[in-house]
């Protein structure tokens, strides 16, 4: 008898995927079209620094990044200035109060 090896299901891995990455960014765009995303950008306030900035300044940021599991809902994406947006990067923002904690940069 020929003995056929079970075919191991895949754990379960942590994090998005690449096709649920891709679904975010496409929902992202979709926000960016709306009033409720103009009524943010006029307001004009960085998420992040709290300074006033021109609508053209602001870019949309997720406060969880989509690359971590955050989603495009009005509840996770805010505006953020340039500086801001791209002094986050990726972290999420336990990640960055903990490397504020620790005044350093820190790796994952
Ligand atoms: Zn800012």
């Amino acid at each position: 008898m020929k003995k056929t090896l079970k075919s191991k299901r895949p754990k379960k891995t942590q994090g998005p995927t690449v096709e649920s990455i891709r679904r975010e960014k496409a929902k992202a765009r979709e926000l960016r079209q709306t009033r409720w995303w103009q009524n943010q950008l006029s307001a004009g306030v960085c998420h992040y620094c709290g300074k006033t900035f021109s609508a053209q300044e602001l870019t949309l940021d997720h406060i969880v990044p989509v690359a971590r599991g955050g989603k495009s809902t009005r509840g996770n994406v805010v505006p953020a200035c340039k500086p801001c947006n791209s002094e986050k990067k990726y972290y999420t923002p336990a990640e960055l109060i903990l490397r504020d904690k620790m005044n350093s940069n820190i790796q994952f």
